[in-house]
């Protein structure tokens, strides 16, 4: 799981690392108060979960919170790296002296964590790590030992001497942070040197997707509880976002993983995985619709129904009452009990069923291509 940048600072400012003054962003307005209240000159930055965003047009400075407000304007709605950008951070800007590099990641082969260092950090560090492999250090460190003194002192020896003893400081944090968020990657660049001393100003962290729940999230809930996700785990569903653009319905998890596969293979990309549950009611498949709609990346809907202990009449009420509400062509395949009765209901709605998975996946893809713009 990758968080956002916005996400990942608030563990970083949690667990004492400095960062730049600063709050989000989803309207004009909100920019506008966010760079009043950062006090003038902010840097606007799309939350999109990429790299690459200050050469691809994602980070953009405002000298006065009404040009933040403009900017805010063109940002928000549009595409980044084909992403769509809903929300920004927006940080007070400030002056980097120089922008150092500093991560900790999994080195599967050494089977230990690396932490690694250069002085040379910013966009540019895939260019350095190409042109110049000497200006980045990396100290692979023995996880029953942790990163003792020596190590980190090590890793950051070639900063100029005033920045060691503070980098070395930064570098233990970032450390205990990767273990205890069980981070596969826990990245600052840059890691800017400031006249306030160093500062990160960006935030990339991937926790592991099999990480323990524990204490060390408390407070941090807001950060990291994706909202869309805990609203069907409190109705006893389970929904993961993808990036695609096939909103996918199914009951159990087998199947709408079955159902994933299908898209992919019939060339589509599913916007979701939702798993409604056994024993799906009309006002469960109504709820699901409404989350898919929420997410709001889906151009049509797979819905995908075997029944067993599901009702195909009662499933079937629910999309009729879905369809009316979303607005968006919906491919149905529905089988089980009551499957007759499933389907004349449908037909009376003027929706037509598919026979088997295969055939609702191509339909779902050929309706997905049709209505791009
Ligand atoms: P990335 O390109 O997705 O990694 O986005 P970053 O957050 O790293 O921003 C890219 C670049 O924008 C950084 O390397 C900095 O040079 C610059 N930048 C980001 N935040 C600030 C800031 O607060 N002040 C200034 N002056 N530059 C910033
Ligand atoms: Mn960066």
């Amino acid at each position: 799981m990758r968080l956002l940048e916005w996400q990942g600072r608030a563990i970083l400012e949690k667990e004492g690392i400095p960062v730049p003054a600063g709050g989000r962003a989803t309207t004009r307005n909100a920019a506008r108060e966010a760079a009043s209240a950062a006090g003038g000159a902010v840097v606007l930055k799309a939350q999109v979960p990429v790299g690459g965003r200050g050469k691809a047009g994602g980070i953009r400075m405002a000298r006065d919170p009404d040009e933040a407000a403009r900017i805010a304007g063109e940002m928000l709605g549009s595409e980044l790296k084909g992403l769509p950008i809903h929300e920004l951070l927006v940080v007070e800007a400030v002056a980097p002296v120089s922008e150092h590099y500093l991560s900790v990641a999994l080195d599967r082969r050494r089977r230990a964590p690396v932490m690694i260092y250069s002085p040379r950090g910013g966009v540019d560090i895939e260019e350095v790590a190409r042109t110049d492999p000497g200006a980045i250090r990396q100290v692979p460190i023995p996880p029953l030992e942790g990163p003792l003194p020596f190590r980190l002192r090590q890793l950051v020896s070639p900063a100029p001497p005033e920045l060691r003893k503070p980098l070395a400081a930064i570098a233990g944090k970032l450390y205990h942070i990767f273990t205890r968020y069980e981070a596969t990657l826990a990245e600052i660049n840059p890691l800017a040197e400031t006249e306030r001393g160093l500062v990160a100003l960006d935030a990339k962290l991937i926790l592991d997707d099999d990480h323990r729940p524990g204490d060390q999230f408390a407070g941090l809930a807001d950060a990291l509880v994706d909202p869309l996700e805990a609203d069907a785990r409190a109705v006893g569903m389970s929904y993961v976002r993808l990036e695609g653009d096939i909103g996918v319905l199914g009951n159990g998890a087998g199947l709408v993983m079955a159902t994933l596969d299908l898209v992919a293979q019939a060339g589509g990309r599913p916007a979701n995985f939702l798993d409604i549950g056994g024993g799906a009611r009309a006002e469960r498949v109504r709820k699901g619709v409404e989350l898919i709609r929420r997410d709001g990346k889906a151009k049509v809907l797979f819905v995908n129904v075997f029944g067993g202990i599901t009702r195909c009449d009662e499933v079937a009420q629910g999309v009729v009452e879905a369809t009316v509400r979303s607005g968006l062509p919906m491919v149905i395949r529905l089988t089980g009990t009551n499957e007759a009765e499933g389907r004349a209901i449908l037909s009376r709605a003027g929706l037509v069923p598919v026979h088997t998975m295969e055939e609702g996946a191509a339909r779902a893809v050929a309706l997905a291509k049709e209505a791009q713009p």
